[in-house]
């Protein structure tokens, strides 16, 4: 590689390098205008805007930076490679991207989120390497600090690399949701963290590559064992804490590639997962603390003595006969209705009942579903009207006073050991007060417990009414039967 150094291509490659900062602060502008259009349901397509022309013209600028880098600096050959390289890079991400993004059905999300946080995570891991592999030209005065940020964005990435995995693992059910138990768990993941430091600064003193070695399988065994000890219930709170985690690792990725756009883009995804993980646990009447130090606290619940009894099975017809008599309804939906796609035919009942004069409402869950927001956003695209559909804390003092409440593919949402139970896994969970309704319908194919694999008392009360079979089905079998 040769390097080719006059004034004028010195004067060319600093324009270049203006050109691109300045490209690069009109994209993080545009990013935080993202952010804050995703806030609301009624600007959500703006603010996804705002983010696709934000990441173009990071890409752009990027582009301009190694074409400028590629043929004002090195040698034709050089040059040609890394263009090339990149462009390849580029495309062959871009269509895997695209294609995926085209297939994935809704339910499929979280786990497609997770996996491509375990990609930052990698990233990260891979730039912290390359940091020390290649430290030349680095001046003395800041190498102690260079070598701090390899050591602490290859603990980060690693970390989010198998957390993320292992979260993508637990969410497409090919690893049990149950939380793992080693003994000492807690004492574990403080140990780890505290050999963490002595390592930075061992590292930071003599860098030498096994300590890098170390802390690569240090953070990748911690970053496992993090996630794999959380419980099926506490789900939604990782996935957006990698998130938050996934942010952390690419600003220090940028810290090492020097890039500011990658810094103020890492902080913006890492402090909104933080916070978002935050809402959920104050909304799961969880510790923050105890969830992002992988269920710290959190003993062994004792096996939950499956509540048996008699449930009482129902037909389409009998539950279309009992809402021709409710004056008041209240659907509660859940994971089962995003699998039958029922929400359709779920519009479809509310706007024939309230024809009829019945009143419909919507209870909605936080962690309804498999990422936060789920249900809003079928309801949304069934046009469900906005102002029917309430929050958990709007709609809970509401059940005792409804005649039906259709539980529509639901079950660790509406759980009552949730609020009854101290020894159950998911107690102190908000859960919606479904069981206080004068009638209550469940929709499910089976007797099968929900995402915590927590046995729920609901099914055997005398006020529910199973009704077994597809949920979408079923509904449109109510329809007939109206
Ligand atoms: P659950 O996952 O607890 O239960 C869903 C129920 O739907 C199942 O019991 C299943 O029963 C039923 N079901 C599945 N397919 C169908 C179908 N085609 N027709 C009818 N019923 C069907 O749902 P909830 O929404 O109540 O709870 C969400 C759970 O997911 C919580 O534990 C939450 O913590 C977790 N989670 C949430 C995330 C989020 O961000 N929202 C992310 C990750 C996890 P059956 O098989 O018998 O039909």
């Amino acid at each position: 590689m040769t390097i080719v150094a006059t004034s004028e291509t010195a004067g060319a490659l600093a324009l270049a390098q203006s050109v691109a900062t300045a490209a690069y602060i009109v994209a993080a502008l545009l990013f935080i205008l993202a952010l804050a259009g995703l806030s609301t349901q009624e600007t959500a397509r703006r603010g996804v805007v705002y983010g696709i022309v934000g990441m173009t013209i990071a890409l752009l600028a990027t582009l301009v930076l190694v074409v400028a880098n590629g043929t004002l600096v090195l040698d034709g050959a050089s040059a040609a490679l890394g263009i090339g390289l990149l462009v390849a890079a580029v495309v062959v991400g871009g269509a895997i991207g695209l294609w995926r993004a085209r297939v994935v059905e809704m339910t499929g999300m979280p786990e497609l989120i997770a996996l491509l946080h375990s990609f930052v995570g990698l990233a990260a891991v891979l730039v912290g390497w390359n940091g020390h592999l290649y430290a030349d030209g680095i001046a003395p005065e800041l190498i102690g600090i260079h070598h701090a940020e390899v050591f602490i964005g290859v603990f980060i990435g690693a970390v989010t690399f198998t957390g993320s995995i292992v979260a993508f693992l637990k969410l497409s059910g090919r690893m049990s949701s149950k939380p793992l138990m080693l003994p000492g768990k807690n004492a574990l993941n403080i140990g780890a963290l505290a050999l963490f430091l002595v390592l930075t600064v061992w590292y930071v003193a003599t860098p030498s590559i096994w300590l890098l070695v170390a802390v690569t399988a240090l953070a990748l065994a911690l970053g496992w064992h993090l996630v794999a000890s959380i419980g099926g219930g506490d789900m939604p709170v990782v996935v957006s804490m990698l998130n938050s985690y996934s942010g952390w690792a690419a600003a220090a990725a940028g810290f090492l590639l020097n890039n500011d756009l990658l810094i103020v883009t890492g902080a913006l995804v890492g402090s909104s997962g933080a916070y978002l993980s935050y809402i959920m646990c104050k909304a799961m009447n969880r510790s923050f603390l105890s969830v992002i130090a992988g269920g710290f606290g959190i003993e062994a619940p004792r096996s939950a003595e499956a509540e048996e009894g008699e449930h009482h099975e129902t037909d389409a017809a009998a539950v279309a006969e009992l809402l021709r008599d409710a004056r008041s309804v209240i659907i509660t939906p859940g994971y089962g209705m995003a699998v039958a796609q029922a929400q359709y035919p779920v519009a479809d009942l509310t706007k024939r009942l309230r024809e009829r004069g019945v009143e419909v409402r919507f209870g909605i869950h936080p962690v309804a579903g498999r990422l936060p927001g789920h249900m809003n956003v079928l309801l949304a695209e069934a046009k469900v009207p906005y102002d029917i559909v309430l929050e958990l804390d709007e709609i809970n003092d509401d059940f005792a006073d409804t005649d039906v409440v259709l539980v529509i593919g639901a079950n660790d949402t509406v759980n009552p050991a949730a609020a009854e139970d101290p020894g159950s896994p998911i107690a102190g969970m908000p859960v919606l007060h479904v069981w206080e309704a004068r009638n209550v319908v469940v929709f499910k194919r089976s007797m099968a417990s929900g995402y915590a694999g927590v046995q729920n008392p609901l099914f055997f009360r005398d006020n529910t009414q199973m009704l077994f079979g597809d949920a979408k089905q079923r509904v449109e079998d109510i329809l007939r039967a109206l």
